[in-house]
């Protein structure tokens, strides 16, 4: 592990998602939204009502990804889409509305194999949250990792029960490792999404949280900064009180990030740390940064700051 953060720090300061498919696929892969027609258990009244206080799942589906008209038209319309950019690469089926594991299993058979059996279709990625993937779902998601890249992408975001409980997640830090950890133990790719800012989490929490989960055995992780977003009971608390939210600055969140990044795991992939709604539902904060723009003031960050992934990983 020593001789991998010597590297690390005289080549890329932290490992990212091209450097995760090249490894897997040994070549660029895009990750194509598909909306699967799921629900959500904090929406239906199975785990709660109304939803995460932070959730719109409008503002971060794109507008070709809708579930009427099936999963083959949703990702040829999305192929047209990213060709213009990159044209003949592999593509990954992004199950990321709502809760993508929140169907019976004959339903998640069916719409995950009408994607995997696209040509140009190289694996599956599923969001989901930790309370909201069944034994039986698992054991299927198992089985095909033998055969298919599957990957689940598990909604933790915060490791403090009292800030989940605030946002009205409806599940706890200790369910959300254990579904981790049943998940990677079964040889399926795991991420987990953090939100950097949630209210009640001390800069402190978030980044000992980030260094927590980074133990867990996982392969990639994702981080966000909170944004208020319309249409959410976020955005009513944020325009009653906001006083209550603590919204870094693009610069503070930098320094948030690099102190992450520092104590990440050094095999750990560091899939993104925004994300970037679009502006007609954004409320707050208007970074109006990109990802790339932001890999490239983070690459300088760390530059300057002479540290890279994993640098404290060993001393926590
Ligand atoms: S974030 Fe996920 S779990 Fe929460 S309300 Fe939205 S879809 Fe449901």
């Amino acid at each position: 592990m020593e001789q991998g953060i010597t590297t690390r720090k005289k080549e890329r300061r932290y490992r990212d998602q091209a450097d995760f498919a090249k490894a897997i696929f040994g070549e660029r892969v895009q990750k194509l939204s598909v909306d699967g027609g799921f629900s959500c258990p904090n929406r239906d009244g199975t785990k709660g009502q109304g939803g995460c206080a932070f959730c719109n799942n409008r503002a971060f589906v794109p507008e070709y990804c809708r579930a009427e008209g099936g999963i083959a038209r949703q990702i040829e319309e999305g192929i047209r889409f990213f060709e213009r950019k990159y044209s003949g690469q592999k593509y990954l089926a992004y199950f990321q509305a709502y809760s993508g594991t929140y169907a019976p299993l004959e339903v998640l058979r069916e719409r995950y194999e009408e994607a995997l059996a696209h040509p140009r279709v190289a694996g599956l990625v599923v969001a989901t949250r930790p309370d909201a993937v069944t034994p039986e779902a698992l054991d299927y998601l198992e089985a095909l990792a033998r055969e298919r890249y599957v990957c689940i992408e598990f909604g933790v975001e915060s490791t403090s029960d009292a800030v989940l409980s605030r946002v009205n997640r409806g599940h706890g830090a200790a369910e959300a490792e254990r579904a981790c950890r049943e998940s990677a133990r079964r040889g399926i790719y795991t991420g987990v999404h953090l939100i950097m800012g949630l209210p009640g989490e001390s800069r402190r929490e978030m980044v000992e949280g980030a260094a927590r989960v980074s133990r867990w055995p996982v392969h990639l992780l994702k981080l966000h900064q909170l944004q208020v977003v319309e249409g959410t009971p976020m955005a009513d608390e944020y325009r009653a009180n906001p006083g209550a939210f603590t919204l870094y600055a693009l610069e503070e969140y930098l320094d948030l990030v690099v102190d992450v990044v520092e104590r990440a795991r050094p095999d750990l992939y560091l899939e993104r740390f925004v994300n970037q709604t679009p502006a007609a539902y954004l409320v707050a904060p208007r970074w109006g940064v990109k990802n790339f723009e932001f890999a490239a003031l983070l690459a300088r960050r760390l530059k300057e700051r002479d540290t890279w992934q994993g640098k404290y990983y060993a001393e926590i």
